[in-house]
């Protein structure tokens, strides 16, 4: 086991119905950024190559309801500040969360594009050049409009400690998933960061064709 200062004995009275942990943590460090101080926490799977990397900070605890995030991977919008969505500053409004707060834990999974890949995701914005919109790209090169799975994700909170969760995410599907993973949401938390177009058209479209939570 490694040292982890934050790692507590899961709560008995989690609900958590998963029959086993799939997931390890491999290596826990401090990561000082512009938002806070928090800690990262690699993660491999222990059924595919998948690597996750969590930060947070506070003490995970099973019995206080916590300010979670699962966020994916956008390798455009988070490093190279595309405007074509708006998971950069939704990212960073999440870390500021959670520093605000002074607890809680952000997953990042690296299931760029929804699950597609980040070349797939490029053929998708190049149909998007010539006129579909992100869910009408996904379909014309035949992927599913979300190909991600978040259980990995529910585990690594649970790993961590954390059972009952505050969720930042408009993402109705996240919800159920981690609900049907275990954890207890006790409440969500809209994310909403102000966008110009083009991420104010993607945006739309997650709403009218994903059901996300938006005004
Ligand atoms: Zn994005």
């Amino acid at each position: 086991m490694l040292d982890n200062p934050s790692l507590t004995e899961s709560s008995p009275d989690c609900p958590w119905t998963s029959p086993s942990i799939t997931v390890e943590q491999v290596a826990n460090a401090k990561l000082p950024t512009e938002f806070g101080e928090f800690r990262i926490a690699g993660y491999r799977s222990l059924i595919s190559d998948e690597e996750f990397v969590v930060i947070y900070k506070g003490e995970m605890d099973g019995d206080t309801p916590t300010l979670v995030r699962i966020h994916s991977q956008c390798l455009t919008g988070d490093v190279f500040a595309s405007i074509k969505c708006d998971c950069g500053p939704q990212l960073h409004a999440a870390m500021r969360m959670v520093e605000a707060e002074g607890r809680g834990a952000i997953v990042y999974q690296q299931q760029e594009g929804r699950g597609i890949g980040i070349l797939n995701k490029i053929r998708a914005y190049a149909l998007q050049d010539e006129g579909a919109d992100t869910v009408e790209a996904n379909e014309e090169l035949g992927f599913a409009i979300d190909a991600r799975d978040y259980q990995q994700c529910a585990e690594i909170l649970f790993d961590l400690g954390l059972c009952k969760v505050k969720v930042i995410s408009n993402n109705p599907d996240k919800l159920a998933a981690l609900e049907r993973a275990g954890l207890t949401i006790v409440e969500r938390v809209p994310i909403e960061v102000k966008s110009e177009e083009p991420a104010a058209h993607y945006l739309r479209t997650k709403k009218e064709k994903m059901g996300h939570y938006l005004s």
